[in-house]
């Protein structure tokens, strides 16, 4: 069974000092405020702050007090294909790719690529940077900003009439998002020659495979150094600054299309997204959603129903 580590504030630990108090063991091992053993279960509190849970039904003991920094802290599942990552790609200088906006049916889909230097990594967890899953919108933007200021990046917006017109002609998504990841890298390797990374990560959005067969017929096909990973802002911090400055550009634009819709438009594609769907239908006909939205989505017609453009 595995030993359960806890963190807790100095209050918690007097708290529990006294619960277990009729626990308490004669020995406290060195750094710790006390030590106690309760129905085969041996707690230890550590003056950091940290309690350490052993034995039987040590889960149940510890869960009444915090939750376990094992789960908190445990290594994210990450699937590569295509070549096997370098063992020290965390550590590389490297320029990492991801995209924003796929699922959202209104607003752009923004694609950055981001240089990242093995000196800089320092900096940038300094800066915050890290999977922006877990940042707010303000936290993104303020941090985008400083990035901005100093780190070589190529972003690249397709407006929703592009996109409308890409998907219409016959491209699928998937194809769609390996044309701009592929120029994203093509342009930023340009920027930083005659520098180059010592590997290219991007965040997997499809197979491999299926990534080089969405670019066949291109000019310009980046394969020297490209690897992919799934959840890649935890592998490289060039991916999680790219995610970073994808997602700020969103956000400008999404502020923009609000603007231009003339009130505030909802993120991702669910049921609040066909009630302003059908508002923007209403107040400035169906031929307007070329510019707000990915036509081809589910919520287009879900929105002409409620409009009562078409019969539900
Ligand atoms: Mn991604």
């Amino acid at each position: 069974m595995a030993n359960i580590v806890i963190q807790v504030t100095t209050a918690t630990i007097k708290n529990m000092e006294s619960f277990y108090e009729k626990n308490k063991t004669d020995k406290t091992p060195p750094g710790a405020i006390f030590a106690a053993k309760k129905n085969g279960c041996t707690i230890t509190a550590y003056r950091s702050g940290k309690v350490m849970f052993q034995g039987t039904r040590n889960e149940e003991e510890a869960k009444q007090w915090g939750q376990s920094l094992n789960q908190l802290t445990k290594p994210v599942q990450t699937k590569t294909s295509g070549a096997p990552l370098p063992a020290n790609i965390s550590s590389m200088s490297a320029i990492g790719s991801d995209e924003v906006g796929k699922g959202d049916y209104f607003g752009p889909m923004t694609v950055v690529a981001a240089y990242v230097k093995n000196d800089q990594m320092l900096l940038l967890k300094e800066l915050g940077v890290k999977d922006s899953k877990n940042l707010t919108d303000s936290q993104i933007i303020k941090i985008a900003k400083d990035l901005l200021t100093f780190l070589p990046y190529s972003l690249l917006t397709l407006s929703n009439e592009k996109y409308n017109k890409l998907q219409s002609s016959g491209m699928t998504q998937g194809k769609i998002t390996a044309l701009l990841h592929n120029q994203a890298l093509n342009h930023l390797l340009k920027k930083i020659d005659p520098e180059k990374p010592e590997a290219i990560l991007i965040d997997q959005f499809a197979e491999a495979p299926i990534y080089f067969r969405h670019l066949q017929g291109q000019k310009e096909i980046l394969r020297e150094n490209v690897y992919f990973s799934t959840k890649a802002e935890s592998i490289h911090l060039s991916v999680a600054a790219a995610s970073i400055l994808a997602r700020y550009a969103f956000l400008k634009a999404f502020d923009e299309l609000s603007k231009k819709a003339g009130f505030s438009l909802t993120k991702g594609a669910g049921a609040k997204v066909d009630q302003d769907a059908a508002r923007l239908i209403k107040a400035k006909g169906i031929s307007a959603l070329n510019q707000f939205t990915k036509l081809h989505f589910a919520n287009t017609n879900k929105a002409k129903k409620i409009a009562g453009i078409t019969k539900a």
